[in-house]
């Protein structure tokens, strides 16, 4: 099969569905023709007619598309046997941390609702043990947790959206650093400026202090 390929104008907000020639422009909006193959053509057609019926249908297809992004970025809660904790577990990855509800009948340690930010995670990782299982081990301050009989695909899904979620708290403390740290050259000049003037500081002491934040 081979592909026709038409001259087109793109631009949703014109309604020049009509096919043109290479090199020409669109003989209402004045923007050049777009080489496109029949199929795409068709497409182009029908969403200038979507859009000429509702001016909103481009923003809320946008939207649309932005929502589904944000849905694939949940990461689903992990079930799994905690071998340190000897309880059946659940992992929910909310905003600020991971909860742990934890269910067991010789269970060690606190019951019922355990939180762990993700700031406080000192790692987390997953291991394959045997043929077809594994585990996810998460470091905490409080301790090893450690959930066994987790899929692969699970398990690697689960850490590295985790780990993503743990990069991006660090990554935000590391930017209030820095901001924090930063100061203004012009601010400590005209602070020693302040103090020359008020017979604080010498001149000398002064220029000491301008070089070093000229240089800065
Ligand atoms: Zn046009």
């Amino acid at each position: 099969m081979f592909e026709t390929w038409v001259w087109k104008c793109i631009h949703m907000k014109c309604e020049n569905t009509e096919n043109g020639k290479e090199g020409q422009y669109c003989p209402e909006c004045g923007k050049i023709l777009h080489k496109v193959d029949s199929k795409e053509a068709k497409k182009i057609n029908i969403k200038k007619a979507k859009y000429k019926s509702d001016p909103n249908w481009l923003r809320k297809e946008g939207l649309k598309r932005q929502k589904s992004v944000r849905v694939a970025n949940i990461i689903a809660p992990l079930t799994g046997y905690d071998k340190e904790s000897r309880s059946n577990v659940v992992v929910i990855p909310e905003k600020e941390g991971l909860k742990f509800n934890r269910k067991g009948i010789f269970m060690r340690g606190s019951r019922g609702e355990q939180f762990v930010r993700y700031a406080d995670i000192i790692s987390i990782g997953y291991g394959k043990k045997g043929l077809v299982l594994g585990n996810v081990t998460i470091m905490t301050p409080g301790g090893k947790i450690k959930i066994k009989n987790v899929p692969p695909k699970e398990g690697n899904r689960f850490v590295s959206g985790i780990q993503q979620k743990i990069m991006g708290v660090k990554s935000k403390a590391n930017e209030y650093n820095t901001t924090q740290k930063q100061i203004s050259p012009m601010d400590e000049i005209n602070k020693a400026k302040k103090l020359l003037d008020n017979g604080i500081i010498t001149e000398e002491e002064f220029n000491k202090i301008k070089n070093k934040y000229i240089n800065y």
